[in-house]
């Protein structure tokens, strides 16, 4: 028996779903797999949870899951239902990356998609769930649909051992044809029951032409526009609507201004949201009357081939333009202004395309070989990623030691009939026990000697998390702006001086940078002030903090004779380790080569301070924030590739020729 609040009983009565508690729980009890569609706000994280523990699928000690793609809803989402449920969170917990708090009193787990497939490798017919939900399925993100699928065939295990495993999967969106119309992933089509909400009429209108530019400029003057035509909202209210509260477009921003959004404005004043493509699914602001929408979305896109990545602005499809108009109808009939025509809303893609299709697969690929998967191509994706990422994925993989190279004359069969099927190795199994990318998991792999573990760690923390350094590429809005940030351009590009050093130790580049920052951060007890004072982004540098910790926890898993610990005033390397660290990082990214190019080939002026990369025809760059800018040196390793106005290299260290 639950102990709710009245007050909270009757927030929840307002749900949407609470109406189809019935509906829900007779199809869970008589079906395997359910699938549960509902706008957001409907109340389906948090209230599902709930109608499971009361009907008792907690009971004997088992623990009703729950994985989100992001952690902060994880935590949020436990807290909120621990709440409602007036239980402690020692019974409605979480568990993320880095953190959690599962006791053995837990019943209902919240966690990250990630930390579930980490459970399988452990224990493969998750046994201490009985059932298991799948939140936010419509987005699509590369660990939920891994976990369909490996569900799909768990549930079936389960059901033989007369153990069964309910699974319920959990979409925002009516878009689930990828989940029922798959014969490979559920046999049988699993029903789909649909919350209906309350969505009030929205009026779209559409811009008679389409601007090219600026819409960020079309966006602010439109809303200009309906601030200054629009009626108030109440009679009482004097058309005095001064202030409008801007949120600034980042994520971050939104996330910590997210508090105050759910407060209602103050009277007599009009609430203007800024928001990113975040806003179309996981938050529900309340009482929005009016959407403006550029129909833009910013996405990195990496190319297939070359892995090189660039951002790119691109239109939404339609589904997304839907999804944000939807957002003006919640509590009363609204307006979405669309500012481009209904002939280019013809043209956009009907959905997005799910994740896996868009980023290369070799983290995936190394995980589900650690799962014995070792025909991957055959595995039941909702939507499988390309065959050439697949192969590239494994030719990575196999370079990097993590799978067994087959015999040359059999490899060639296998990626003509694309049936890959490479074992994984021993070295495979460890690498894949580390939570970062398997370029990075080699590195820690092969740090063991010369004292160098508690280095490797910091350097792959430091490149896992990106960006330590705040942008200062910006463009300028004033003079004034500009002065700034050019002193402060130069500060940073001073201390990241110092933090390479000289000699030795400045060939390992801005990795030598990352070290060095991330030593003097901590030693200063990575306070906001010596962050800001140095360009770091204070965010990025806890982030590094928890990942260090989290990684030297791994590698005393694997290697206990280590006996590492973070250093909180870890001393530089050695010369003899800086040169050690710079084989450990080449070894990683080997396949991240690039040469100079020498003068005798420098016919085009293209080609001038340019580098040579196995993989692309086009010259690219050093990056201009790089350590290694001036000294242009014969062979580097790079981090990644990101294309702007050029291709630049980033995260770089010198090689020796050989
Ligand atoms: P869904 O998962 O269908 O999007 P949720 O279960 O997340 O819906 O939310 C249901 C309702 O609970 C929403 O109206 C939301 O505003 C409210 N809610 C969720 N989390 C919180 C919170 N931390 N504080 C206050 N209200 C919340
Ligand atoms: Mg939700």
């Amino acid at each position: 028996p639950v102990n709710r609040s009245p007050e909270m009983q009757a927030e929840r009565l307002k749900l949407p779903i609470l109406s189809e508690e019935q509906v829900i729980m007779e199809a869970v009890a008589e079906h395997p797999i359910v699938i549960v569609c509902g706008e957001t706000g409907s109340g389906k994280t948090t209230q599902v949870p709930q109608f499971l523990y009361e009907a008792g699928y907690s009971s004997d000690n088992s623990i009703i899951g729950v994985t989100e793609p992001r952690r902060v809803a994880a935590v949020a989402m436990s807290q909120r239902v621990a709440k409602e449920m007036n239980l402690s969170q020692r019974v409605v917990s979480y568990q993320i990356r880095y953190e959690g708090n599962v006791t053995e009193e837990t019943r209902i787990k919240f966690m990250t998609d990630g930390v579930l497939l980490k459970e399988i490798q452990k224990d493969f017919l998750l046994l201490k769930y009985k059932v298991v939900i799948l939140d936010e399925a419509h987005e699509r993100s590369v660990y939920t649909d891994i976990l369909i699928g490996l569900l799909s065939r768990i549930v079936t295990l389960r059901a033989k051992r007369h153990l069964p495993l309910k699974l319920l999967i959990m979409s925002a969106t009516l878009r689930v044809e990828d989940f029922t119309q798959n014969p490979r992933l559920f046999a049988t089509p699993p029903p789909v029951i649909k919350v209906e909400s309350r969505q009030f009429p929205v009026t779209v209108h559409f811009n008679k032409r389409t601007p090219l530019e600026d819409y960020s400029g079309e966006c602010f003057r439109k809303v200009c526009k309906i601030h200054r035509m629009l009626p108030a909202e109440k009679e009482d209210q004097k058309d005095s609507v001064e202030e409008v509260r801007k949120f600034k477009k980042s994520r971050a921003r939104v996330k910590k201004a997210q508090a105050a959004v759910f407060k209602p404005p103050p009277e007599g004043t009009r609430l203007c949201v800024v928001a990113t493509n975040v806003a179309e699914t996981s938050l529900t602001i309340p009482g929005i009357k009016y959407v403006v929408d550029c129909g833009k979305v910013k996405k990195r896109h990496y190319d297939r081939v070359t892995g090189v990545s660039s951002f790119r602005v691109t239109w939404v499809s339609q589904a997304s333009a839907d999804q944000r108009a939807g957002r003006a109808g919640r509590t009363e009939p609204g307006h979405c202004y669309r500012l481009y025509s209904s002939a280019v809303f013809g043209d956009f893609e009907q959905f997005p395309p799910p994740e896996i299709t868009r980023r290369p697969v070799e983290d995936l690929i190394l995980q589900m070989k650690a799962l014995n998967i070792e025909k991957v191509i055959n595995f039941p994706f909702p939507t499988p990623p390309s065959v050439e990422s697949l192969i590239a994925a494994e030719e990575l993989l196999i370079a990097l030691g993590a799978l067994q190279a087959p015999r040359k004359a059999e490899r060639v069969k296998q990626l003509q009939t694309s049936r890959l099927s490479c074992p994984i190795t021993e070295l495979g199994k460890t690498m894949a026990t580390f939570p970062v990318a398997p370029r990075y998991a080699k590195m820690l792999a092969l740090s063991r000697q010369h004292g160098c573990l508690s280095y490797a760690i910091t350097i792959v923390a430091a490149m896992t998390v990106r960006e330590l350094f705040e942008e200062l590429d910006r463009p300028a809005a004033s003079e004034e702006e500009l002065a700034k940030l050019k002193g402060r351009r130069a500060r940073v590009a001073q201390v990241k001086r110092i933090w390479a050093g000289q000699g030795a130790s400045l060939k390992l580049g801005d990795l030598m940078v990352l070290l060095g920052a991330v030593g003097a951060c901590e030693f200063a007890g990575c306070s906001p002030q010596f962050c800001e004072a140095n360009g770091l982004r204070y965010k990025a540098m806890m982030e590094v903090r928890r990942l260090r910790g989290q990684l030297t926890t791994a590698v005393n898993a694997v290697c206990p004779e280590a006996g590492l610990f973070v250093d909180p005033k870890m001393q530089p390397p050695s010369e003899s380790q800086v040169t050690y660290l710079r084989q450990i990082v080449t070894a990683g990214l080997g396949d991240h080569l690039a040469r100079r190019v020498q003068s005798e080939d420098l016919l085009d002026d293209k080609w001038r301070n340019a580098y040579k990369t196995p993989l692309l025809d086009d010259p690219v760059f050093i990056h201009p924030s790089s350590v290694l800018f001036r000294e242009l040196p014969e062979f580097v390793v790079y981090q990644e590739i990101v294309e702007t106005t050029k291709m630049y290299m980033k995260g770089i260290s010198t090689v020796e020729a050989q």
